[in-house]
């Protein structure tokens, strides 16, 4: 007799096809795929009939803390995930101060109010965050850091960094990477280049508009399409994985299918905002974000990439703000990047990817949930449905129509760029370690049930 039963619902292992099976979930792990019409014994059984079973997605990219305080983020945000289908997160995390410090309050603090597990991700501004990074890695499990190549000649003022954040420190980064675990680590860059972005600002900031196409215009594709080629080089150069954050740009793409980027540890990302969004978007200025939301052109080509295997992976960029604080003092120029947006790469994909642009759902949850797993070492369990992975589950109805509302994230921010679009397809059932923990729209788990996830990382090599 086990915990759970899943019966008569069609389970999609990722780059497999859809098949009727019944899955066994027992302490916390599915413990058999069955054939259809098995009735495993169990003490409750779901039944999914006509729906979808998935892996739970894996957000990739997330900013809990990132604008306000972790401990006001965690609960509303990961409670707004798990209504998403999403059962982890890999979050985002930012300061100058030593990271050997301040981990243990993360990690503290996000399992005190999550519903659901989450890695870290650390940003790296610092040369004394390189000289820890080995410690750091070994001490917490941690083995992905972020660059932002979009804060170059800003780190002094904004972050009171000692250090030029550019090419030379992607590089000198990546080459202590390679020495610490060439085969776990993982260097996520934000690409765009900012000397460029300057110019393309001073040349046109005296037609300000405030409008989503000005505002594209400040970051052009190919500020972003540089960096990116920047990073495939060093990629090659030094073997270790490159993980480019929240492309945008049909350039991007193009480069992508140069040869330089048929390697298989440059990894890249997109976002909801880019294959749902363009500059001519009803959400105006409320969808502002770095880089910046493009043309119809721009999103068809994310598409295509995600079906081709270009793009690997769909992360959020969430990144919980209100409204009076985004829109500064009212000007165009003060108007901070970014917005709240978790739970939608689920609808998203199946929305956009699987009704109007025929993706198959195999890809799908190699998109929303393989993929990240492998790339962040959670794999396999994380990221799929197997004997002896976690039971994170999501379960879907593919015709359901919803349309989003500013309630999709009402707890923490007060308005969604979302708001008012509908996707057909949406989880009906989010299933977190063998536990329903969301169903119909309504949270059912308890705020700190959610686990911190250390991640594997090769034996330290002395000293
Ligand atoms: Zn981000």
């Amino acid at each position: 007799m086990v915990d759970l039963a899943i019966v008569n619902g069609t389970v999609v292992v990722p780059g497999e096809e859809p098949r009727l099976a019944e899955l066994a979930i027992d302490d916390e792990k599915v413990t058999a795929i069955y054939p259809a019409g098995t009735a495993v014994p169990a003490d409750e059984r779901i039944d999914a009939s006509g729906l979808h079973v998935f892996p739970g997605a894996i957000d990739p990219h997330i900013h809990l803390g990132g604008y306000q305080d972790l401990a006001i983020d965690t609960e509303p945000g990961t409670g707004l995930a798990a209504l998403g289908g999403v059962t982890t997160l890999v979050n985002y995390f930012k300061d100058t101060g030593s990271y050997l410090d301040l981990v243990p309050t993360y990690i503290e603090t996000y399992e005190g109010g999550a519903y659901i597990d989450s890695a870290f991700h650390l940003q790296l501004l610092t040369e004394p965050h390189l000289g820890e990074l080995a410690e750091t890695t070994h001490r917490f499990g941690i083995t992905s850091y972020k660059i932002n190549l979009a804060w170059k000649g800003r780190e002094k003022a904004v972050f009171d960094s000692d250090r030029s954040i550019d090419n030379g420190w992607v590089w000198s980064v990546m080459l202590a990477m390679r020495d610490i675990d060439p085969e776990h680590m993982v260097l996520n860059v934000h690409c765009e280049n900012q000397e460029l972005k300057n110019e393309a600002r001073l040349r046109i900031e005296d037609e300000m508009d405030p409008s989503l196409r000005f505002y594209e215009q400040l970051a052009p594709d190919f500020t972003e399409t540089d960096s990116v080629l920047s990073m495939m080089l060093l990629a090659r150069m030094t073997g270790v994985t490159t993980y480019l954050v929240h492309l945008s740009a049909a350039l991007t793409m193009e480069a992508l299918a140069l040869d330089w980027a048929d390697n298989p540890k440059l990894i890249g990302e997109t976002c909801p905002h880019y294959l749902m969004h363009t500059v001519d978007s009803d959400a105006g200025l409320k969808a502002t974000v770095s880089p910046p939301v493009r043309t119809q052109r721009d999103q068809d080509a994310l598409w295509e990439a995600l079906g081709d295997g270009r793009l690997d992976t769909v992360g959020s960029d969430s990144n919980p703000i209100l409204h009076k604080t985004k829109m500064g003092d009212g000007e165009f120029w003060s108007i901070k990047p970014g917005f709240d947006g978790v739970g939608l790469i689920v609808p998203t994909l199946l929305d956009g990817g699987y009704h109007r642009r025929r993706l198959p759902l195999g890809r799908i949850a190699q998109i929303m949930a393989e993929n990240p797993a492998r790339i962040f070492g959670l794999y396999p369990a994380k990221g799929t449905i197997a004997e002896g992975s976690d039971a994170d589950l999501v379960i879907v109805d593919l015709e359901a129509e919803h349309t989003v509302t500013d309630d999709a994230t009402a707890a923490h921010s007060d308005f969604s760029i979302f708001e008012g679009m509908t996707f057909r397809g949406w989880p009906v059932m989010t299933i977190s370690r063998g536990e329903i923990i969301a169903q119909d729209g309504k949270l059912l788990g308890k705020p700190g049930r959610g686990r911190y996830l250390r991640r594997q990382v090769a034996a330290s090599s002395g000293g």
